[in-house]
């Protein structure tokens, strides 16, 4: 091996330290850089992760346009009289706010926050913009950043001080549209994971004590990680009245009654590529779904001097043909390159499909395949090659699909004691299932020695606990159901409902 060689290849095992299998191919793929020093939990997003993000934010706001979404932008900046409005919101954030003082040599009259989500901005002027019901509901997001100085360790695209996000902002008549449109974005980012991502996702709320500041619901979508971690995938919030009464958001009825609305947020990061990342990728390095990469068929000529000319004639041929089907393809016909070099560097960059062009394969008028994620191999005709690529990358598609499936199903485990969840996330990761009364104090004898937590409780409908048809009035519109008689797993009180716990 040259020392090019060993410079471009993933040396850390993905299964044994992960951590460092990750940092690495953040690195060597060039996907980001780490901040300057003095920033730690900052990074410099790299032209390729870029243009996933872009990829992923064009599909996402095309459902989002769809459906009622129109865009804007309001400034970075929040005064602090505006995020103490809320109190929920000032106190969920405090610690985590980075606040301009001053401005120049001057002193601020007023600090100002860098925004760490906009609620407290956006909603004063979605107050200004609703008169009448006529004007419900209204619905604004916008692309931005957003700083959140998080104290706990941070980690490229997972886990920043700065994220690129998405952030909707919605005001509604009734509790119920607000619950519906909630759900419609909750819905969207489930699209995202399992249609474009390859990840299948878990869907359900966030146990009340865990719910965003200032929202009566976090509703949520929940990806397993390789290490049987858990990763907040997107939240959507249910934000009931409080931001509305807060800011002062009323609006005349049908029979001219003054009433206040209802709001929800909803936001997705770009936490999204970090469990991208972490899913598909190998010991090879990245791996990424057709959906997304940016280059999704490789064509790599080989040659000898004596068939050099036609085997770049035949390769060209090949990349135009995919290139006007609108396949995202790159011809590699570097002279400097040996086969072996290219294919490497493209497997580490993710590229999914590489199509090899050599001497045999311009005599038979055919082309082989190779797919990314398990080196599949398969000669194919020359002749309709944009469908066969087609074809082909729909099948990586599957297969990545499957593989983070077959993970997922199999690590769901259920427990109905204490002892049974430690055991289980201890031996395992993963989630463990229990029956649960819905007391944040029974959290905390499997949080405190497993830095575990209820991730996830499954809507009512998906819960088998819930369903006595009697109206208890939970937050999420259910009736909160008796438990059928389920115990507790840690307190043996009546369960309310079924939690799933997971290291996250
Ligand atoms: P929130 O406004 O707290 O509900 O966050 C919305 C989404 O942003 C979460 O579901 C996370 O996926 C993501 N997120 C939160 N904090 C960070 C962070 N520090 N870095 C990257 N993504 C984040």
């Amino acid at each position: 091996m040259s020392d090019d060689d060993q410079e471009l290849g993933i040396t850390e095992s993905k299964s044994h330290n992960t951590g460092e299998w990750y940092a690495e191919v953040v690195r060597k793929a060039g996907l980001a850089d780490y901040g300057p020093e003095g920033m730690s939990g900052f990074i410099v997003t790299r032209p390729r992760a870029y243009a996933v993000w872009e990829r992923l934010q064009g599909f996402l706001d095309a459902k989002f346009k769809d459906t009622g979404v129109r865009n804007a932008y309001f400034p970075m900046f929040i005064p602090e009289s505006y995020l103490e409005r809320e109190k929920d919101i000032v106190e969920g954030f405090d610690p985590e706010v980075a606040w301009v003082t001053e401005a120049g040599t001057k002193e601020l009259e007023e600090r100002l926050a860098v925004r760490p989500t906009s609620e407290s901005i956006i909603t004063p002027y979605i107050s200004q913009w609703v008169r009448s019901h006529r004007d419900l509901p209204l619905r604004v997001n916008q692309w931005c950043s957003v700083v959140r100085w998080e104290a706990t360790e941070t980690k490229p695209f997972f886990r920043t001080k700065e994220f690129l996000w998405q952030e909707g902002h919605t005001a509604h008549a009734t509790s119920e549209d607000a619950w519906n449109e909630t759900m419609t974005r909750l819905d969207q980012y489930e699209s995202v994971y399992e249609d474009f991502l390859a990840i299948p996702v878990l869907k359900g709320q966030k146990p009340d004590h865990d719910a965003f500041p200032g929202a009566d619901t976090t509703t949520t979508v929940e990806a397993l990680m390789p290490d049987g971690k858990s990763v907040q995938g997107a939240t959507s919030h249910h934000l009931g009245q409080s931001f509305a009464e807060a800011f002062d958001i009323t609006f005349s009825d049908a029979e001219e009654d003054e009433r206040t609305a209802h709001t929800t947020s909803w936001g997705l990061s770009w936490r999204a590529l970090g469990a991208l990342i972490m899913t598909h990728s190998d010991e090879q390095g990245l791996v990424l779904p057709p959906t997304v990469a940016p280059t999704q068929v490789v064509v790599v000529p080989i040659w000898q001097e004596d068939t050099k000319d036609d085997v770049l004639a035949y390769a060209e041929g090949v990349a135009d043909d995919l290139e006007a089907a609108g396949i995202r393809v790159e011809l590699d016909d570097r002279d400097e390159r040996n086969p072996g070099f290219k294919f490497n560097e493209h497997e580490l960059n993710g590229v999914p499909l590489r199509i090899e062009i050599g001497p045999y394969e311009v005599e038979d008028d055919e082309l082989t395949l190779n797919h990314r994620p398990d080196g599949e191999e398969r000669v194919e005709d020359r002749e309709g090659v944009a469908e066969t690529v087609r074809d082909h990358l729909d099948t990586v598609y599957a297969k990545l699909y499957a593989a983070a499936e077959d993970t997922l199903d199999g690590e769901v485990r259920e427990a109905d004691d204490r002892a049974g969840i430690l055991g289980t996330l201890g031996q395992h990761g993963g989630y463990v299932k229990t029956p649960w009364c819905g007391d944040e104090a029974c959290e905390e004898p499997i949080k405190e020695p497993m830095a575990a937590e209820i991730v996830m409780v499954p809507f009512e409908n998906d819960d088998p606990l819930v369903g006595d048809g009697v109206d208890d009035d939970l937050d999420d519109g259910s009736d909160g159901g008796a438990g059928h008689g389920e115990t507790c797993a840690i307190c043996g009180g009546p369960a309310e409902r079924t939690a799933y716990f997971a290291k996250s």
